[in-house]
């Protein structure tokens, strides 16, 4: 990469962590992300002519014409995100690009939950915004950064991966209602413990497919709830109780994603209040319950990740695990104590390679501030 001098800006733009909440977003609920310590940097120049380079190390490059219309790349191009946050920021600003190029980097590992994804369209829409004095308001730029990802990208996500990217800050975790986009910073008192992501490194293929099959699942139940009940508009409100009294209007499936999403949505405010009473132990517990639901009745697991957790609850310096992100691999999010990190992370690291002959990878993470420039 070239020397920053040769840049007109440079942008750090952070992947995110989810403590408890987990396919919740979509479902109009409360999540509890944070912006992490590991980051895309993104370098932007300003250049003469239409024609853009886009730089990745860990990709091929691409170029596009700023003044013709963008339209998406087939076959899942990682351009997607980028040509769709643009397409996006033309929409509200139109005429006030012009050509540009920039270059990549990211201590952020792929495809594992972490939101890589978030991060490159947020610090895309962030480095944009200032490189061309857009005026965008933060909450502007979070929909664009989610909308490329519907529209171009073809995952139908939630406002949770990009609210966080914007919205961390240093040692904080964000309580989110997803509906509202009404939020609270609170203080992660978790002493003497410490988040650590272990990464199954297995490639969430079917997490985008699945995705759209669970935000449909959950749509259907939406309907049956609503032609019954007329008070609730989304799922994550609806009380476990009145999802029982559907039982023969609901298929078995849809079912059980509905238990899942309003049990989540209990834990995750459950989980919110127990955070500030500093009752960790219990925060743990909850997270354990997060992942039993999402393995056996959201079933967006993997045997890598059930077998982390699993092995984590035989460990006493490990009070709470649960898969994070969409699922079907990516990572763990572990609460472990402070002294027993190392010896943790090797005595797991040996039975997983054992059990599916994959190394597994593993990151100790501080809550960070969230998309920003740098010199
Ligand atoms: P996650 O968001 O959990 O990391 P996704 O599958 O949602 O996983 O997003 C990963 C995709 O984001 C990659 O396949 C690629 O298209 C894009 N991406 C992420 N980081 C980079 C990078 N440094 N360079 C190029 N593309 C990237
Ligand atoms: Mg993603």
């Amino acid at each position: 990469m070239v020397a920053n001098k040769h840049f007109d800006l440079t942008v750090k733009s952070p992947g995110r962590i989810n403590l408890i909440g987990e396919h919740i977003d979509y479902n109009g609920g409360h999540v509890l992300p944070a912006a992490i310590n590991l980051n895309i940097t993104i370098r932007f120049k300003k250049k003469e002519g239409n024609v853009c380079h886009v730089n990745s190390k860990v990709r091929n490059g691409f170029k596009f014409n700023i003044h013709e219309k963008l339209k998406p790349k087939s076959n899942n191009h990682w351009a997607n995100y980028v040509l769709g946050v643009i397409h996006g920021i033309l929409k509200l600003r139109p005429k006030q690009l012009s050509a540009f190029d920039c270059e990549i980097e990211s201590d952020l590992p792929i495809g594992s939950g972490i939101s890589s994804s978030a991060a490159l369209e947020c610090g895309i829409t962030f480095g944009l915004n200032s490189l061309f004095n857009l005026n965008l308001s933060k909450l502007e730029q979070i929909k664009i950064a989610q909308k490329a990802e519907h529209d171009f990208v073809g995952t139908k996500c939630g406002i949770m991966d990009q609210f966080a990217v914007y919205m961390g800050q240093e040692k904080k975790v964000i309580l989110l209602n997803c509906e509202t986009l009404k939020y609270e910073l609170l203080d992660a008192n978790i002493d003497p413990y410490n988040i650590v992501l272990l990464n199954t490194n297995v490639e969430h293929k079917l997490a985008s497919s699945e995705y759209n099959n669970r935000r449909k699942e959950c749509e259907r139940a939406m309907e049956i709830i609503k032609s019954k009940y007329t008070d609730y508009h989304h799922l994550a409100e609806v009380p476990i109780d009145v999802i029982k009294t559907l039982e023969n209007e609901l298929d078995e499936l849809v079912l059980k994603r509905a238990a899942y999403v309003s049990e989540e949505e209990k834990r995750t405010i459950n989980a919110s209040i127990v955070l500030q009473n500093g009752d960790i132990i219990k925060f743990g517990e909850l997270m354990y319950a997060s992942h039993d639901g999402l393995s056996n009745k959201y079933d967006v697991s993997c045997p890598e990740l059930d077998f982390l957790v699993d092995y984590s609850k035989k460990h006493n310096s490990v009070i709470g695990s649960r898969m994070m992100g969409g699922g079907f691999g990516g990572c763990t999010i572990n609460l472990i104590h402070e002294d027993y990190i190392q010896s943790y992370i090797k005595s797991i690291s040996v039975a997983y390679k054992d059990r599916f002959n994959l190394e597994l990878s593993s990151f100790k993470v501080s809550l960070s501030k969230g998309v920003s420039l740098i010199n």
